[in-house]
Formats: structure tokens, sequence, C-alpha cells
């Protein structure tokens, strides 16, 4: 007779560690299914040189601080290893190198998960398996471009000095964080550097002598519920992306605040008439396009009714509206601005399974 588990997590990066944590504290039958290796290797598995935006103090999980000083802004490498030691830390049981495949709801209302490593079964699931995994792309904009031209998308740069040389001609289209930096990287190893995405406001990293989350948290303004006002307003209204304390974008870098529209023999055309066409790549010169275009979900394994249209889940506040033991965790703006934070997803996971 297969074991029945209360609770299935699906991913054990940090919204399903921090759901693990609740379950354990009231003591349910539960494991956690990680494709990865190790615990933090979605972190790992992130460009060489980045670092976090949030400083230290507002990087925990439930019950066990971050280390170092609480306006450190961590690495990669650190925060996966701050991921691995939790769940090392709360013994969480994490089944890993197992990738859950299809998610069938039985007849008798409990769930079996068809996974790379077998069958599990449990009356409920928690899916945390990421908001910032699948890569979004201007698909019919990326095909207009030769096949002379590498293109890559930002989640798949492990280091730069692996696809870029000092003779690259290299576009990092969209120009929030992830532009930034690899737009500063790439200058650093002599290629010519071109930037180009409407402009992202930029909040300063200090204001007047505290670390800028120190007032974003002190406000409210981070941790604000999205499900009522004022956060719906908040939601609303920070659409566009904002970056937190990026400096400026170095002189060396060619930065173009007009849309790329298309691209046509050989130039790039941009949305505004004010941008005239620009050659590229140069005619010396071997073109590297990084897309820092974002992401967006996909649930190929979920049952078809539990999601909208564009693929989205159908959910309130985090509790799927079809089968409510279901359970999303770490969506952006799910329950609170920072659901989809390092810092946030413990509230959201107390919220939900806390009870
Ligand atoms: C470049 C970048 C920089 C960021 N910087 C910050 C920052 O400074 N501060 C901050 O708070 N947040 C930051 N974030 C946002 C967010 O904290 C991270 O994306 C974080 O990794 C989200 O954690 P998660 O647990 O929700 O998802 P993930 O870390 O993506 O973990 C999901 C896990 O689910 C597993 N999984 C997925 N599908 C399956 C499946 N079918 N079966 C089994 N396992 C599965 C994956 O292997 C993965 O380990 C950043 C995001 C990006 C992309």
């Amino acid at each position: 007779m297969a074991e029945i588990y209360d609770t299935l997590v699906i991913g054990a990066g940090q919204a399903g560690l921090a759901a693990g944590y609740y379950l354990q504290q009231h003591q349910r039958r539960f494991l956690l299914l990680e494709s990865h290796a190790r615990v933090g290797d979605s972190w790992r598995q992130r460009w060489e040189g980045l670092r976090l935006f949030s400083p230290q103090r507002y990087n925990a999980l439930p019950g066990l601080p971050a280390p170092g000083e609480d306006w450190y802004l961590p690495t990669r490498l650190e925060l996966a290893d701050y991921l691995e030691n939790y769940a090392a830390h709360f013994s969480l049981p994490v089944t890993l190198s197992c990738t859950c495949e299809r998610a069938h709801k039985k007849e008798d209302g409990s769930w079996r998960l068809e996974t790379s490593r077998g069958d599990y079964h449990a009356r409920k699931l928690v899916v945390a398996t990421g908001a910032y995994r699948t890569p979004s792309l201007p698909e019919a904009l990326a095909v207009a471009f030769p096949d002379s031209v590498a293109q890559y998308h930002s989640s798949a740069i492990k280091r730069v000095e692996d696809l870029v040389e000092e003779q690259s001609d290299v576009l990092l289209v969209g120009a929030g964080a992830s532009g930034q930096q690899l737009a500063r990287l790439v200058l650093a190893l002599g290629a010519r550097t071109t930037l180009a995405g409407p402009a992202v406001s930029n909040l300063p990293r200090h204001f007047l002598g505290k670390d800028i989350y120190w007032w974003l948290y002190n406000s409210g303004m981070m941790t604000a519920r999205t499900y009522r006002w004022p956060g719906k307003m908040l939601v609303a209204e920070g659409k566009g992306e904002v970056t937190v304390g990026e400096p400026p974008v170095p002189a060396g870098v060619q930065r173009i605040t007009a849309k790329i529209e298309a691209y046509r023999d050989g130039r790039l055309h941009f949305a505004s008439k004010q941008t005239a066409p620009l050659q590229w790549p140069a005619a010396d010169r071997k073109g590297v396009i990084i897309w820092c275009t974002g992401y967006h979900n996909q649930y190929p394994w979920l049952p078809e009714e539990m999601l909208a249209a564009d693929g989205r889940p159908r959910h309130s506040a985090g509790r799927s509206t079809v089968y409510p033991e279901v359970t999303f965790l770490g969506l952006p703006n799910q329950r609170h601005t920072n659901s989809s934070l390092v810092g946030g997803v413990g509230q959201d996971a107390g919220e939900l399974l806390g009870g």
C-alpha cells in the first residue's frame, strides 16, 4: 500500500523550505520534492558575480537569521548555502533529483504525483516551483537575427567570460537589474556593450543615512497586503520594474532607452522615431545578444483546469480556487508586495500553512 503524505511540497527553494518549516511546526507528515541535486541550486546556477539586492536583515526564512551583518548584500553562493544549511538545520525531509512530471487528482480527492523517482501520494500540495524560472523572450524579434548572432537569455548565463570576448559586440535587451549588472560585467571584459530598453526607476541604496530596504520595510511598502488597499494600489502603480541601488551605467556602455521594435537589413529599429536605426553588430565584430527580458511561469504538470488561459494558476492570495487543498508559494505579489522575495515568502507560508 502506497504511503500517503499529508502534504507534498514541489520545489525546495526558499518558498518550499518556508513551507517545510511550518509543516514541521505543525507536525504534518510531509515531503519536499526537488529537481536539483542540491538545495540552493537555483541560486548557484545564476551568473557569477551576482549579488542580492536585498540585505541580510531581510533575507531570512522563519526561525533562522541570515548570517553576517544586517546590511550586507550576499552573493548568490552565500544565499544558496544559507538555504542548504536551513534545510539541514531543521532536518527538513527533501528528496533531491526528483522532478514532478504530472499531478493527478484522484477520485477520493487526494493527489498522485508522477515524478522522475516514482509516484508519491498526498492529501494536499504546495506548489513552490519558483516565479523566475521560465525565460520570457520576444520570439518574433529574436528570430529576425541571423544565425551568426549568438543569443542567450540572462538565466542561461553562468560566466559572461564564457560567451563574450573583447571582439564581441554585445547587445543587452532589457534594462532592469539583470540588464544593468550584466552590462557592467560585459564592459569589464572590453567588449563593445549596448544596453537597450526603456529607463527603469532606480531607488537610491541609501536615503537619510539608512539602507533603502529599511525605509521600504518600515514604511510598510514591502509588506503591504496585495489583496486590499493600499497594497492593491502599490501593485497597480508599481507595474514597471524598479531597481534598488544600482550604480549608474558606466559611460562606456551605449545606453538606448527606446524599445527595439524590429531587426532588418543589419539594423536595429526602435519604437521611438527619435532614435535612429542602428547598425548592429559592427562589421568587424561578433554579435552576442543577452535577453534580460524577465520570466513567466509554466505549470505543464498541473491539471489544465487549475490554470487560466495565460497559464497562470487560478488562485486567491495563494490558495487554488479550483482545488483549495493546493497552495502556491513564491508568486509575485501573491499576498504581500514581497511575496516572491526570500524575506517575504516566510510570512506567506505562515499565513497559508501555519494554522
Ligand atoms: C537574477 C535574480 C536575482 C534575484 N535577486 C533577489 C534578491 O536580491 N533578493 C530577493 O529577495 N529575491 C531576489 N530574486 C527573486 C527570488 O528571491 C528568487 O527568484 C528565488 O530563487 C525564488 O525562490 P523560490 O523558492 O520561489 O523559487 P526557486 O528558487 O526558483 O526554487 C524553486 C525550486 O523548485 C524546483 N522545481 C521546479 N519545478 C519542479 C518540479 N516540477 N519538480 C520538482 N522540483 C521543481 C526547482 O528546481 C527549484 O529549486 C532574484 C531573482 C532573480 C531571477
